[in-house]
């Protein structure tokens, strides 16, 4: 199977691990991880910029031959290519209607 990762805080996640998020109906989210989403709602109420900076702290503690600017610049470049940034498509507006799939027979 292959690896995926959050659409909003670009982790790895695994069916195998319980790193996945759940959906508003409590299966498994194919987009975002468990620490970012729970029952069809993203758990943390971040903004890009926050979490750009909260993922650099973590780069610089765990990643020690990262040069400052080299780190932030890889995860702006990073993050802004997920889902959930992506400022031009629509992302939750998708789980805000559990109804819309489900007529289809
Ligand atoms: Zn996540």
């Amino acid at each position: 199977m292959e690896d995926k990762i959050c659409q909003s805080c670009g982790m790895p996640m695994s069916e195998r691990d319980d790193s996945v998020g759940t959906n508003f109906d409590g299966t498994m989210s194919s987009e975002y991880c468990s620490s970012c989403y729970h029952l069809g709602e993203f758990t943390l109420d971040v903004t890009f910029e926050e979490l750009v900076e909260e993922m650099y702290q973590l780069l610089l503690e765990d990643e020690n031959h990262w040069e400052e600017d080299e780190a932030r610049e890889y995860i702006v470049d990073h993050l802004s290519k997920l889902r959930r940034w992506k400022k031009s498509e629509p992302t939750v507006e998708l789980y805000d209607n559990p109804k819309a799939n489900e007529n289809e027979v």
